[in-house]
């Protein structure tokens, strides 16, 4: 039973699509039909908001591990994640979220994404619950550790997901990313009631989904600059398969860097936020859940 949720946004300050529908609902109520669940709507980091960045010092979606929860960094980001961990957490099997929901945007093509963290019957019939209300989503899941030690916002939930959209610029809002928001949210809102009403889940069919494999580098010199950028066939393609010698990266001097090893689904390729780390995607498997 699905007795306390939480729907944030803005836990990155510039990603608008889920702030403003949090906005929305906030001002005119959640669709009636979820008038039986216990949602509270929040945005996470009003000040990165107000200042429409990412984070003002550190980011915020990885502030959310045990060890960092109890260090004494005195950045805003690690101070505000304690004050988050008070009111939705506190993280672990006594928190008093139920399911934490939190919504984020990618620069990335990746339309609508399903991040869920947890290979269990829950996440396994949620995914397939979302992918069944709305073909077009995908759904991608980061399993590589367990819940906990994530530092995400939405481990502060004994259970939680986070919603990904995009390709929308930082800062902007796209109606066509705002309205596959607000239809992800939507039908994981629909799974919970359908969860709490101890529907019949088993029916689902099976559904593809991504495993998250590893970050790629952009090439890089032996001074650490980029020697290329990602190759127009590779650019806007996430979860679309990049065979083993197909061209990944388009070096400034001419030089097409091929893919070397075997088939992989990319994703968020060329991700702004990642631009600092030199991230140019991430691989993943495709598998069935
Ligand atoms: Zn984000």
């Amino acid at each position: 039973m699905l007795n306390s949720i939480v729907l944030t946004g803005g836990a990155h300050g510039n990603e608008t699509s889920g702030i403003e529908l949090i906005r929305q609902w906030q001002l005119s109520g959640m669709p009636a039909r979820f008038n039986n669940l216990n949602v509270r709507c929040g945005l996470a980091n009003p000040n990165a908001i107000d200042a429409n960045v990412r984070f003002l010092e550190e980011d915020l979606n990885r502030q959310f591990t045990v060890e960092r929860l109890a260090s004494d960094n005195l950045a805003a980001e690690a101070v505000l994640a304690k004050q988050l961990n008070e009111l939705y957490g506190p993280k672990g099997p006594d928190s008093a979220t139920d399911f934490f929901i939190d919504v984020h945007n990618t620069t990335s093509e990746m339309g609508a994404t399903l991040i869920i963290l947890e290979h269990d019957a829950f996440n396994i019939a949620l995914a397939r619950f979302v992918k069944n209300a709305m073909p077009e989503a995908n759904i991608l899941i980061e399993d590589e550790k367990t819940f906990a030690s994530h530092g995400y916002l939405c481990t502060l939930g004994k259970k939680g997901v986070m919603i990904e959209v995009g390709g929308q610029p930082q800062g902007v809002l796209r109606e066509d990313v705002y309205l596959l928001t607000q239809k992800m949210a939507e039908a994981i809102l629909d799974f919970c009631l359908a969860w709490n009403e101890k529907q019949d889940l088993s029916t689902l069919p099976p559904c593809e989904a991504f495993r998250l494999g590893r970050e790629i580098s952009f090439p890089l010199d032996d001074h650490g600059q980029r020697k290329a950028m990602i190759h127009h066939q590779l650019q806007d393609k996430d979860f679309i398969a990049l065979e083993q010698g197909a061209p990944a990266f388009t070096g400034f001097d001419g030089t097409i860097y091929l893919w070397e090893e075997d088939t992989t689904y990319p994703h968020f390729i060329n991700e702004a936020a990642y631009h600092k780390l030199d991230v140019a995607f991430a691989t993943s498997q495709r598998i069935t859940l």
